[in-house]
C-alpha cells in the first residue's frame, strides 16, 4: 500500500515540509484513550488494543505526536523515515 499521511502539526518530531508525517506507522485514537495511556502505547501495539469508538473528529488525536527535539522520540518505538 503506497500511504501518505498528511499533517499540519508542524512541531511534532515526525512532521516534513509539504505538511507530510513522515512516520513509519501512526496510531490514530480517540481522546480519551491517549489521555490515559502512557507514550509508550503507540502503532508498534496498534494489533493489541481494543477498538474504540470517537463519534466526532474533535474526540480523535494522533497519538504518535511527538514534539520536535524533546527526549520522548524514542518513547514509542515508531522510527521516522528519511
Ligand atoms: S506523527 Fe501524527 S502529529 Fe506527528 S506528523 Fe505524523 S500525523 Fe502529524
Amino acid at each position: 500500500m503506497n500511504q501518505h499521511i498528511h499533517c499540519i502539526v508542524s512541531d511534532c518530531h515526525y512532521w516534513d515540509h509539504g505538511n507530510m508525517c513522515r512516520a513509519n506507522e501512526i496510531l490514530v485514537s480517540t481522546d480519551s484513550f491517549a489521555n490515559k495511556r502512557p507514550d509508550r502505547v503507540d502503532a508498534t501495539m496498534a494489533k493489541q488494543l481494543a477498538p474504540d469508538t470517537a463519534g466526532t473528529c474533535m474526540s480523535t488525536c494522533c497519538k504518535t505526536y511527538v514534539p520536535a527535539g524533546s527526549n520522548q522520540i524514542n518513547a514509542d518505538g515508531v522510527k521516522r523515515m528519511t
